[in-house]
């Protein structure tokens, strides 16, 4: 049986090269904020992160797996797997958690989007131990578009190179998809500061060993505010107070009462907290808190969106390994005696191809997405921002719902191409799977981002975004139509862009008479979309690669792939997507 290959990961640098450029790299790396950069040097930094990433944090996965975070009942104390805390210092050391934050503020300037693909490749090297950054960094975020001078100058400064890490607490036990239900509450202190109890479950990293400090961004009621999600506000609420030197001083009144035993992700603590009569600050408007907090919410879908990439991308590395080695069976023709290389087999080939192009199209629209957004916030004129803004929210349930779905067939994929070996834990290619399959859950689950889909953002200034990105579609169709070796890939697309365009329709219409026909096809019309989107993008990648022969053959045969193997599924979508809430009626409730 093939030996569990812990730390055998590739930095796909080529694949997110393209995909960069694909999704408007060069766009943004032209705008006057990103004038100190360059794609040389945008190249420079991948290629040494993805280095980082195979040589220091994916040896470490293997262990996080099998031995976990320990929790200790007598301390409250949290212990990370072996090499967890020396990788982390070791990331924090080398600066790559400061990648995307503006310069004033300690980082390295550089497009979000690059950090995206920073986070991309740590999470295929260990999906487990990259959810502290992917938190901290949201933290970033939160506090420079909402925190005042004082949080900003108390804080920031180590959560950007990650010497402090971040948590994001929303979660109660009677309060998940629905936060208007949450009960943690503040009462305001003598000293302008707030007193905040309650308890959150399932915090990621809420307490571990690797940071001097831990802050945690709690979401709770303070008095005087409506009840529901406008009642809301954001507490920063530090595990040590920092002191006035901004060294972390008095421990605050907070611990984990444990930790969740779980399917994957053994390495990343989840943890309950509990807080009682904890200090903590004010962050943002009182009883405007999901406003802040959607600001981190947005940037962490992405980011839980490219746990799809990545470990469809690691999976599909294992199993294509697996499948040259592993003989079983004979192509017909071949002598009996000489067992094939599985990969031989159409069915193996098939399942690879399917595994790397799901890779691949995902990576695509998580950078749209991603590149949107720097667009939306950097962008030289008022129409730039604004189709940057309008594509970076149309496009980021999607992002994380459709990526993280692929993540999870990817992984199941690889794991039938071991056959029985991929069953049992010793291949390694099981822990992918298990892995994967928490991110269509968190941060906000992938039914609640169709909700958010078909209820808010299409919607949106009565469809004119959706309008747009079916026009870009449409182009992409038509110059496809022109390549002959691209011609499944303008035949479906096209065919999928005509499915996509009549189900927005219909989503418009209905939606404003009963909108339950439409959230009873939400999920299907963001699959719709996902996949549309998809297979726009990977026919653009062919597109762009007309001028290089050999290329250009991968490229479009990857392309016509995922056009037959998944797009064409476009019309059976459109139908599930439009065919209403009456269907549900057969269901049979217990009791
Ligand atoms: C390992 C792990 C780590 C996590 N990390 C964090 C963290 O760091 N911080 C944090 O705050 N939370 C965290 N969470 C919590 C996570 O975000 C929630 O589990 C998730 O949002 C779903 O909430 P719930 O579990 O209460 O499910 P429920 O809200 O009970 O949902 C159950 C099902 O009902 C569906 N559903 C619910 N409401 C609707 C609706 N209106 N329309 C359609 N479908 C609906 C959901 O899609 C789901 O399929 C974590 C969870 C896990 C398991």
């Amino acid at each position: 049986m093939a030996e569990r290959a812990a730390g055998s990961y590739n930095p796909p640098l080529d694949d997110i090269g393209e995909a960069l450029e694909v999704a408007g790299l060069p766009a943004v790396l032209a705008l006057a904020r990103f004038s100190h950069i360059d794609a040389g040097m945008v190249k420079v930094v991948l290629g040494e992160l993805g280095r980082f990433a195979a040589e220091v944090i994916a040896p470490t996965d293997t262990a996080g797996d099998r031995q976990g975070a320990r929790y200790d009942p007598a301390t409250g104390a949290v212990s990370t797997p072996p090499g967890f805390a020396d990788a982390y210092r070791r990331y924090v050391e080398s600066g790559w958690g400061a990648l995307q934050f503006p310069q004033e503020h300690g980082g390295g300037g550089f497009p979000s989007v690059v950090g995206l693909a920073l986070q991309e490749m740590f999470a295929s090297a260990n999906m487990a131990l990259s959810l502290n950054p992917v938190l901290t960094q949201g933290a970033v975020e939160l506090l420079l578009a909402w925190g005042d001078d004082n949080q900003r100058r108390a804080y920031l400064p180590r959560l950007v190179t990650g010497e402090w890490s971040a948590t994001m607490d929303l979660t109660e036990p009677d309060a998940g998809s629905d936060l208007g239900a949450v009960h943690t509450y503040a009462e305001p202190g003598p000293d302008g500061r707030w007193d905040v109890s309650g308890t959150k479950i399932f915090i990621t990293w809420g307490e571990h060993d690797m940071a001097a400090n831990i802050v945690h961004l709690v979401l709770a009621r303070a008095p005087g505010g409506p009840p529901g999600t406008k009642g809301l506000s954001v507490f920063l609420v530090p595990k040590f107070v920092p002191g006035p030197g901004g060294e972390p001083g008095t421990p605050n009144s907070l611990r984990c009462a444990r930790l969740e035993e779980k399917l994957g992700i053994h390495g990343a603590p989840t943890c309950v907290m509990e807080y009682d009569h904890a200090r903590g600050e004010l962050v943002g408007p009182l009883h405007g808190g999901m406003r802040a907090m959607f600001t981190m919410m947005n940037l962490a879908r992405l980011s839980i969106g490219a746990e799809g990439p990545a470990v469809a991308e690691r999976a599909y590395q294992q199993a294509a390994a697996y499948a040259a080695s592993r003989r079983q069976g004979h192509r017909p023709g071949q002598p009996a005696a000489q067992p094939s290389p599985i990969i031989e087999h159409p069915d193996v080939a098939r399942m690879l191809l399917e595994m790397r192009t799901l890779a691949l199209a995902s990576r695509l629209v998580l950078y749209l997405a991603s590149a949107s957004g720097d667009l939306g916030r950097h962008g030289a004129t008022e129409a730039d921002r604004a189709r940057g803004h309008a594509y970076f929210d149309l496009l980021t349930p999607v992002a994380k719902a459709w990526c993280t779905s692929n993540g999870l067939i990817a992984t199941s994929l690889g794991l039938q191409v071991y056959g029985g070996a991929g069953y049992v834990e010793e291949t390694g290619i099981a822990q992918r799977l298990r892995d994967a399959r928490i991110a269509p859950i968190y941060e906000g689950t992938n039914g609640i981002q169709a909700v958010d889909l078909v209820v808010r953002k299409v919607p949106k200034d009565d469809g004119r975004w959706v309008h747009s990105l079916l026009g870009d579609i449409a182009v992409t169709a038509a110059r496809a139509a022109d390549q002959k070796e691209l011609g499944p890939t303008s035949e479906v697309l096209a065919e999928a862009r005509d499915a996509l365009a009549g189900a927005t329709e219909w989503v418009l219409e209905r939606g404003a008479e009963t909108l339950d026909d439409v959230l009873a096809g939400a999920s299907a019309y963001l699959e719709l979309m996902g996949a549309t989107a998809g297979g726009w993008l990977m026919a653009e990648r062919a597109l762009a690669a007309l001028h290089d022969g050999a290329r250009f053959e991968v490229a479009a045969g990857e392309s016509n792939f995922f056009a037959v193997e998944t797009l064409a599924s476009a019309r059976a979508l459109a139908r599930q997507a439009t065919a209403g809430a009456e269907r549900l009626a057969v269901l049979r409730r217990p009791g």
